[in-house]
């Protein structure tokens, strides 16, 4: 039978660990039934900080224009110099830019059976606000300030609070469809600070409001909340929430927040996404620590291509990867160390694929 649709995927391991969990989640979608009608073509490519060290680019033209013609892509993580090098710049930073990849997507979620579940979505803008890095120093007679750009846009916030409301709305189909949930119905949490930043946060606070008023979001529930008692609740009570949209500093600080709610770094994806491309992406980094020990948990990653396929509008496909990757952790019986388990990266993906 002939595959109902081909998928090219370029693959970025880049540094460190990126070069043991990438190949894992090629082989997740390698395994994927053929009923699917799926088929990939992986093409692998380079960047970070090993590629900056050999050719003194670390995001190669070749690799950008590449992925332009991919329709999704998985990136692993890439090693920083800690004190800038002249020279080098974050790729995965370049690439959302390259890419117009304007919304950073982490979902947040334990099992079904944790004692106290959460399943949540944190959609972060990721193109404006004060990572625009305009920046300037200059001199007063009181010693040396500092003053950065925060830039919001009517439209940016639109787009990112609309697809907030559109994964709301797939998320309670995939509810509906008999996934266990410990919500009711969908709900978009829109996260500001307008009470003191109000023409900015304001501004982002009343476009993502009018995006969500939108009828094709009617049934879904929109709240909103002050960022700093946003992060108290979320540590409070954090099954309350379904999906949270934020401006770009906010949105990285909850993500980085809320990931520690659930255990391990290397259990929590993301993906960066724009109007028809999506790069899958694990929201570690390239944990110099055990690279190299074949011990890295490879779920993250797992995870992404499965959040990789959803925004290609594969759904089916990233349920089965969900629910395999769900009934390991699960059974708990081939878990890596930093779950407090003895499994090796390679133990943990064969039951995984196992079980898909
Ligand atoms: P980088 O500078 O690339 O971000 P880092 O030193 O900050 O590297 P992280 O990758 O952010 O390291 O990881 C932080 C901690 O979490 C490290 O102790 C690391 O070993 C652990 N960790 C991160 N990802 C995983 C994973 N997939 N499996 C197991 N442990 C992980
Ligand atoms: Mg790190």
């Amino acid at each position: 039978m002939a595959a109902r649709r081909a998928l090219t995927i370029g693959l970025i391991p880049g540094d460190g660990i990126g070069k043991e969990v990438i190949p894992a989640g090629r082989r997740v979608l390698e395994a994927l039934p053929a009923s699917l009608g799926l088929k990939f073509d992986f093409v692998d490519l380079n960047a970070g900080w090993e590629t900056f060290e050999k050719t003194g680019v670390a995001l190669p033209e070749e690799t950008v224009q590449t992925l332009q013609s991919c329709n999704g892509g998985l990136f692993g993580a890439v090693s920083s110099p800690t004190t800038a090098v002249k020279g080098y710049s974050s790729p995965i930073v370049a690439l959302r830019k390259r890419l117009a990849l304007y919304a950073n997507v982490r979902p947040v979620k334990t099992v079904a059976t944790a004692k106290k579940p959460i399943d949540m979505v944190i959609v972060r803008e990721n193109t404006e606000d004060l990572y625009v890095k305009e920046e300037k120093t200059y001199d007063t007679p009181e010693g040396k300030v500092a003053e950065a750009i925060k830039r919001i846009s009517e439209k940016a916030s639109t787009n990112i609070a609309a697809m907030a409301g559109e994964i709301a709305l797939r998320r309670q189909k995939i509810r509906a469809s008999g996934a266990p949930s410990i919500h009711q119905g969908p709900l978009v949490t829109v996260t500001h600070k307008s009470n003191v930043l109000s023409q900015t946060d304001g501004l982002f606070r009343t476009a993502s409001k009018a995006a969500l008023a939108d009828p094709r979001f009617s049934s879904v529930k929109v709240e909103e909340q002050i960022v700093d008692s946003m992060v108290y609740k979320l540590f409070r009570q954090p099954e309350a929430y379904d999906v949270i949209v934020a401006p770009n500093l906010y949105g990285d600080i909850l993500s980085d927040g809320a990931a520690a709610l659930v255990g391990s770094l290397g259990l929590v994806p993301s993906a960066n996404v724009g109007k028809t491309f999506a790069l899958g992406e694990p929201c570690h980094g390239s944990a110099p620590d055990i690279q190299g020990q074949g011990i890295s948990n490879p779920i993250a990653t797992i995870r992404s291509a499965a959040l990789m396929l959803e925004f290609l509008d594969e759904e089916e496909a990233a349920a089965k990867i969900y629910a395999a990757v769900d009934a390991n952790l699960e059974e708990g019986k081939f878990v890596s160390p930093d779950l407090g388990g003895t499994a090796k990266t390679e133990e943990v993906l064969q039951d995984i694929l196992r079980r898909l």
